[in-house]
């Protein structure tokens, strides 16, 4: 006897990627930072007293919420503070789309490929999934908002530095969509960190646009995936309707006290990204000297295409033989990607690992 309702009886569920216990592992496949958080968040978590934990949290984070408002440059009702990025997302689902079944209208319009929890969280809500896929070079398309208003879409979800390209998209190629798109696009900057720049301009003075959210994580450039720290940036107005639909406690007093202090520890987090990036075009250029495919990438990762099957090299094959020599990356078998890993960027002492895992197995 199945209880459950039909979307959820045939939902695939979201495939994490590989969390191996053994700590040998070069894990360079989930796009973790390699560097620890700043000081700070360590004291500020042990420092947290058996009174506070008796206690109910902010409901609202509100301190996090003042020093993110500071830290960017907004209003404190301007921001809300979520159980990692993921919670926005599907929070931005619960408000915005309707369920299937209303003749298809009302679900999400995003590019293809993207980040595959929007599909997951999509189909828990049983709405509606309009895929507009990408140009050659990763960029999205002219009419990509065009496409989604005459499919009637509530929600655009859109990653810049896109996942799992790299992609950066400007700050006015995104207010074009915007201006053009009837609905709220949810802009995912989970790797905004590691980018040349962001899209805050669009929700910031005078011209502030009241169809905007941005989503940010504690996850990639502060080094805290583990502690499921996230929040979105919008308009007042769509902040308060986020705001409604969420768990009553939906983030605890160790994720708010530490992500208080990640904020406050912004240097630390910038020396990180900083030594990512530089990494990033190191292990960029050398890879492109073995003569493989390299997308620019704005991000912690990069995506890449090995040469030729002619040569004896298949994505498929390198992912398995680098498993087997202990370093992870990503392998997606999927149109588009099959025949090419993605790479997140560790240390230099873990990328010259596999480096020289991929040149011993040529
Ligand atoms: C990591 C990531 C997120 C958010 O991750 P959390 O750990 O839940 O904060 C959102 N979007 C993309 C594309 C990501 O890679």
């Amino acid at each position: 006897m199945a209880y459950e309702r039909n979307n959820i009886r045939s939902l695939s569920p979201y495939v994490p990627g590989e969390q191996p216990q053994d700590t040998r592992v070069v894990k360079l496949n989930t796009n973790e930072n390699p560097y620890p958080p700043a000081p700070g968040v360590l004291e500020a978590i042990t420092g947290v007293g058996a009174d506070a934990l008796r206690r109910y949290p902010s409901p609202t984070a509100s301190e996090f919420r003042a020093v993110a408002a500071q830290t960017h440059d907004l209003d404190a009702d301007q921001v809300i503070a979520t159980n990692g990025g993921d919670e926005l997302l599907r929070l931005a689902m619960t408000v915005f789309c309707n369920p299937d079944g209303d003749e298809g209208v009302g679900g999400i319009g995003e590019t293809w490929p993207t980040y595959s929890l929007y599909d997951v969280l999509a189909r828990i809500h049983d709405t509606p999934i309009v895929r507009v896929p990408l140009e050659e070079d990763w960029a999205i398309p002219q009419d990509f908002a065009g496409q989604l208003n005459d499919a009637g879409c509530r929600l655009a979800i859109v990653v810049s530095p896109h996942a799992p390209s790299g992609r950066y998209e400007s700050c006015d190629r995104l207010r074009q969509i915007a201006t053009e798109f009837k609905g709220v696009l949810l802009i995912d900057e989970a790797y905004t960190d590691f980018a040349r720049d962001d899209a805050i301009d669009l929700i910031r003075g005078e011209d502030a646009m009241d169809n905007v959210l941005l989503l940010r994580t504690l996850s990639k450039g502060y080094s805290l995936a583990g502690l499921r720290f996230g929040y979105g940036l919008a308009h007042r107005n769509l902040i308060a309707v986020l705001d409604k639909a969420r768990d009553s406690y939906n983030t605890d007093i160790l994720g708010q006290v530490a992500a208080v202090a990640a904020l406050n520890g912004q240097e630390q987090a910038r020396t990180s990204c900083a030594k990512v990036v530089d990494e990033r075009r190191r292990v960029g250029d050398e890879l492109a000297r073995l003569g493989w495919w390299v997308w620019p990438s704005d991000s912690n990762f990069i995506l890449t295409k090995p040469p030729a099957p002619g040569s004896g090299q298949n994505a498929r094959d390198i992912y398995e033989s680098l498993k087997a020599q202990g370093v992870f990356v990503r392998y997606f078998d999927q149109d588009r990607l099959r025949d090419k890993l993605r790479i997140t960027i560790g240390t230099p002492d873990q990328n010259n690992t596999l480096l020289r895992a991929l040149t011993s197995r040529t």
